[in-house]
């Protein structure tokens, strides 16, 4: 199953671009992984981030970085928070359990039949 990135907060960056040396183009977005089953969807804690630039669209990797870029990246990383990690259990999951539960219902007032 392949994982699925939310975008949870994209910032328009005023930096030069380091490969067109657009002032417009740079874009951070902040993205949190989630993962999605038939059974479950679960929301990871991690953060994942990434610069693009819109005007040459290429990715501008760490290394490519100037200390500018860098500067207001640690500044929205920091003002950045993650949704909290959660899991949900899907409907199928619930007809699962309560299946379950109501044979082991069924089984338990068998057994204290069968002692009557
Ligand atoms: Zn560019």
């Amino acid at each position: 199953m392949p994982d699925k990135f939310i975008t949870i907060k994209e910032v328009i960056l005023k930096n030069n671009c380091p490969e067109c040396y657009n002032s417009e183009g740079l874009r951070l977005t902040f993205k949190q992984r989630f993962v999605e089953t038939k059974f479950y969807k679960s929301i990871t804690p991690g953060i994942e981030h990434e610069i693009m630039c819109k005007n040459c669209n290429s990715i501008i990797y760490p290394v490519q970085w100037t200390d500018d870029i860098e500067l207001v990246f640690k500044y929205h990383h920091k003002a950045m928070v993650p949704k909290k990690g959660a899991t949900y259990l899907k409907k199928i999951s619930w007809v699962i359990i309560g299946a379950v539960g109501f044979i082991l219902i069924a089984i338990i007032v068998a057994i204290i039949y069968a002692y009557l």
